[in-house]
C-alpha cells in the first residue's frame, strides 16, 4: 500500500493503491463503497493541455498531480465515472456498488477528448473499445451508450458538431474589419 499524499482525507480510507504486476499499479477499495457514492475527489492543478496521467475536466482543462487519478486504470466497463456535476469538485463516483477489494476503474473515453498517450485496453469486455484514443474517435453508437457517463462538455461539444454543417470556410473567408475588437 503506497500512502496517498494529496487529495482530501475523505477518500483515504475507502482506496488505496496496489501493484498489479511489474511496472502496474492501480486504485482498490478499501471498503464498500455503495452505488452512487464518491470514491475519489479529485484534486490538483489545471493544465491546459493533456498529459499521460492528467484527467480532463473541461474543454482545454485538465487536472494533474492529484496522486490518484494517475493510478486509476481505465476500464471499458468501469466501476466509477467522473462526476463533474460540480466544475469545481470533479469526482469519481461508483456505478455500481463496489466491495472491498474491487478496483477503482473509469471509462477514459467518456471525459478525455483527445489523449496524449493512447494505448491497446486488454479488459476484455464484450464491447472494449480496443484502442483507448479519446471521446472523439468513438463511434455515434458507442458515444450513445455512454449515456450520462459522459463528460457533459463532451457530449455538448460533440451533439452539437453532428447537428451543424461545417461553416468553417465562410467564418475564415470574413473581412478582417468584421472581426470583434
Ligand atoms: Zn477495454
Amino acid at each position: 500500500m503506497t500512502e496517498l499524499g494529496m487529495g482530501s482525507g475523505a477518500h483515504r480510507a475507502v482506496v488505496e493503491f496496489k501493484k498489479i504486476r511489474e511496472g502496474h499499479v492501480g486504485l482498490f477499495a478499501t471498503h464498500h463503497i455503495a452505488n452512487g457514492d464518491v470514491a475519489v475527489a479529485l484534486s490538483g492543478r489545471n493544465l491546459q493541455t493533456p498529459t499521460r496521467f492528467s484527467v480532463q475536466i473541461g474543454d482545454g482543462r485538465h487536472a494533474d498531480k492529484d496522486g490518484l487519478v494517475e493510478h486509476t486504470n481505465h476500464s471499458c466497463t468501469p466501476s466509477t465515472f467522473l462526476d463533474l456535476s460540480d466544475p469545481k469538485a470533479p469526482r469519481l463516483r461508483a456505478l455500481r456498488d463496489i466491495a472491498l477489494g474491487d478496483e477503482i476503474t473509469f471509462d477514459y473515453c467518456a471525459c478525455e477528448e483527445d489523449m496524449s498517450t493512447p494505448f491497446d485496453c486488454e479488459c476484455g469486455a464484450d464491447r472494449c473499445y480496443g484502442t483507448i484514443k479519446g471521446y472523439r474517435y468513438l463511434t455515434p453508437d458507442q458515444r450513445e451508450r455512454l449515456g450520462d457517463r459522459a463528460s457533459p462538455w463532451l457530449a455538448a461539444k460533440y451533439a452539437e458538431q453532428e447537428m451543424i454543417p461545417d461553416i468553417s470556410p465562410s467564418v475564415e473567408a470574413a473581412p478582417i474589419s468584421a472581426r470583434a475588437v
